[in-house]
């Protein structure tokens, strides 16, 4: 039997995989006019990484990681999100200390044992944002504005952000009180993680995907009424300044995300076309995770689009993004004009032509259905016959208008007449 990919891990081809490079270089654009640098770090970690960070009574650490011990019994994890490996080789390196550096993005992919659905994998995709240094609101407005005037490129267009705050550890411990107070109420009610979890971690209860779970939390106590001063004042900033940047945002109470290291601000975006999966993206404030790793206590926000999902939405609402067209198709007819075919292609591609060739000695007729295959509009053509006159046939696919070019000079007039064409 033939082997096929893992379940869950997806091969991407073409035409697909030209609206990833797309995607990916509209981001790396993006990216640069906001002053961002990447930064890659290996796809594998040591688990202590992500149990730490993300935090042990998480969906993500007790049942989606893929961790395993190596040859020598030490435990690895294949990365489940980027922000503890960016913020680990931050520390590792001390890039904190480098003035010109402070934003950095990662494009690359995630790892989940999850059950795949519509829009989760268990190989994924991100596009990944963090700025280090900084408490200010200013910031947290900036990094979303950044997602959401990436999304409007791209060309989706209905999204919504939702927005919340989760107040800093003073602020959060009487929320807590109040919030094991509401939840006991009904703790004979709820699926057995979240019978736990109002005593581990009574956040989380508020990411159960369990329909009778959900239900409770609706009249659960608000995060927001709970904030102190200083993070109540925050929130009020990032919202004025998310207004001047013409964002439209709802604020959602009870939205906490899946990750334990955030704190003040907490953000989703949401989009339609993704079923059950309607987050195309989500981030916040963490500024407690830099101390929690060994490093400084450095104040940071980020945020990670899921590539995956931004092509279901972008799917659902526009028509597929145009691939590459050959500027060139060459035919040769025979084996002496395979060999000027090959000079001369090879000399269009080092003057940045995009040539595509016929490699098999097929008959005429054959090999004008593969160039109208590709949607080339030029097409050169050399035979015997033009080898003898020194001359090749140039045909244009859409007038069937030809004309004869001399051999040495082809290369400067397709160079000149394509690159015209361009224009
Ligand atoms: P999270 O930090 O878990 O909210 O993930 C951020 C984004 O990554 C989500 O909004 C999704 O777009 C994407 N994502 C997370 N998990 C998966 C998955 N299993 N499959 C596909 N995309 C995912």
């Amino acid at each position: 039997m033939a082997i096929t990919a893992i379940k869950g891990m997806s091969d991407i081809y073409s035409p697909e995989v030209e609206v990833w490079q797309q995607i990916e270089e509209k981001a790396r654009q993006l990216f640069a006019r906001f002053g961002f640098r990447e930064l890659r770090t290996p796809i594998l970690e040591k688990t202590e990484l992500f149990a730490r960070s993300i935090g042990e009574d998480t969906d993500i650490v007790q049942k989606e990681m893929y961790t395993f011990p190596d040859r020598k019994g030490n435990m690895l994890t294949l990365r489940p999100e980027a922000t503890a490996s960016i913020v680990r080789a931050i520390i590792q390196h001390r890039l904190y200390n480098v003035p010109t550096m402070g934003k950095f993005f990662a494009i690359g992919p995630m790892f989940r044992y999850e059950r795949p659905q519509k829009g989760r994998y268990r190989q994924f995709h991100q596009v990944d944002a963090e700025v280090v240094g900084s408490k200010e609101p200013v910031v947290d407005a900036e990094v979303m504005y950044w997602a959401m005037l990436f999304l409007e490129e791209i060309g989706i267009r209905d999204s919504e952000l939702h927005i919340n705050s989760l107040g800093c550890p003073e602020c959060r411990s009487p929320f807590r009180e109040r919030l094991v107070k509401y939840l006991r109420e009904y703790e004979e009610s709820f699926c057995k993680d979240c019978g736990r979890r109002i005593y581990t971690n009574p956040l989380r209860v508020f990411d159960c995907k369990v329909e009778k779970c959900k239900e409770i939390v609706k009249g659960a106590p608000k995060v927001l009424d709970s904030l102190c001063g200083e993070c109540k004042k925050h929130f009020e900033k990032v919202l004025f300044f998310l207004d001047k940047t013409r964002c439209t945002y709802k604020l959602n109470h009870h939205l906490v995300r899946g990750l334990d290291y955030y704190n003040r601000t907490a953000f989703e975006i949401i989009a339609s076309g993704l079923g059950a999966q309607n987050a195309v993206g989500g981030g916040g404030r963490y500024d407690g995770l830099f101390k929690e790793l060994g490093g400084p206590d450095i104040p940071a926000v980020g945020f990670a689009l899921g590539i995956e999902r931004l092509l279901i939405v972008l799917k659902e609402s526009s028509p597929q993004l145009k691939i590459g067209v050959p500027d060139l198709y060459m035919i040769a007819l025979g084996e002496k004009a395979q060999e000027v075919c090959f000079s001369i292609a090879q000399g269009l591609r080092k003057k940045e032509i995009y040539v595509e060739m016929g490699y098999e000695l097929k008959s005429l007729k054959s090999q004008m259905r593969r160039a109208d295959k590709f949607g080339a509009v030029h097409v050169l053509i050399i035979g015997e016959n033009e080898l003898e006159k020194g001359i090749a046939i140039l045909r244009n696919m859409v007038t069937k208008k030809q004309s004869e070019i001399a051999l040495d000079e082809v290369e400067n007039i397709l160079v000149e007449r394509i690159k015209k064409e361009s224009e």
